[in-house]
């Protein structure tokens, strides 16, 4: 437990499962009040961290719903006081080819990964900039480098996240706000689990870590990003991906 980020809220999409449910533990276990927008039931994210001792709540949200997320926001307001910390995590990853890809495919894609985060930052920066401080993650993924057939829609909208975060970044640094984007490699989660284990071999042959990546992996680099350390660090998108895309 620490306690730097104690008395900051910080709104967590997609933290039922996965890689958003160890975000909300550890920015719990850094003293924030945590607050889990998912489409599904968080209670047993929420269990995890209020066993500790710590903050958390949960409200079924479907983030691709103005109007859901809107009446989150409102929630967040009167509960809570207002969101200082979002972090954009929710996603869908489906693998399909361009000639089965329907065109409500690519727009489904598309509203859970990017129209999403539109939705949740016009929503809850409202709040941040009133207190002129204020941070946001949004979840990008390494495979936008990567060769990976049936990926087109997802790779598009991971590219989107990075030009999306970087737009924040200019419009948000005069009141206290930085937004960044985070990349992994492939993760172990149940979701990820239940596609080919073949990728568990592969992709960490590729990594300069060649060790599968747990959610675990993810989570300092997202407790420093939201963190009072990383006030001059923005519109960045930080691989944690051990080391296996690079730029100059
Ligand atoms: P996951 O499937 O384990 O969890 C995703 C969570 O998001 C679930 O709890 C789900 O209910 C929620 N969610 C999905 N659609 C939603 C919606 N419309 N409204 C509200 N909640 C919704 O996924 P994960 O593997 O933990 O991935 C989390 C994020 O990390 C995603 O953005 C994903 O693209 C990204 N990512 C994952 C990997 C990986 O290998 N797991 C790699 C790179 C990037």
């Amino acid at each position: 437990m620490s306690t730097r980020l104690l008395g900051k809220v910080a709104v967590i999409t997609g933290a039922a499962n996965g890689i958003g449910r160890v975000y909300a533990q550890r920015l719990a276990a850094d003293g924030a009040s945590v607050v889990i927008l998912d489409r599904v039931d968080a209670g047993d994210t929420v269990a995890s961290i209020t066993s500790t001792g710590a903050s958390a709540a949960a409200f079924i949200v479907d983030v691709t719903d103005e109007q859901a997320v809107t009446a989150a926001a409102a929630q967040v307001h009167s509960q809570f006081g207002g969101a200082d910390i979002l972090v954009n995590n929710a996603g869908i990853y489906p693998n399909q080819l361009l000639q089965d890809m329907t065109l409500p495919d690519w727009r489904r894609m598309f509203a859970v990964n990017v129209d999403s985060m539109f939705l949740t930052c016009q929503a809850f920066t409202p709040h941040m900039r009133n207190r002129n401080w204020g941070r946001i993650v949004n979840m990008t993924s390494n495979s936008v480098a990567l060769v990976i057939p049936g990926f087109a829609h997802y790779i598009a909208a991971k590219m989107a996240v990075i030009g999306f975060t970087r737009g924040l970044a200019t419009e948000l640094a005069e009141f206290g706000i930085t937004a960044n984007a985070v990349g992994p490699s492939l993760v172990r989660t149940a979701s990820t689990e239940a596609g080919p284990a073949v990728f568990f071999d592969i992709v960490p042959q590729m990594q300069a870590i060649k060790r599968v990546q747990t959610p675990q992996d993810l989570a300092g680099t997202v407790a420093f990003l939201v963190s009072d350390d990383a006030a001059f660090l923005t519109g960045q998108t930080i691989w944690v991906d051990g080391g296996l895309i690079r730029s100059t």
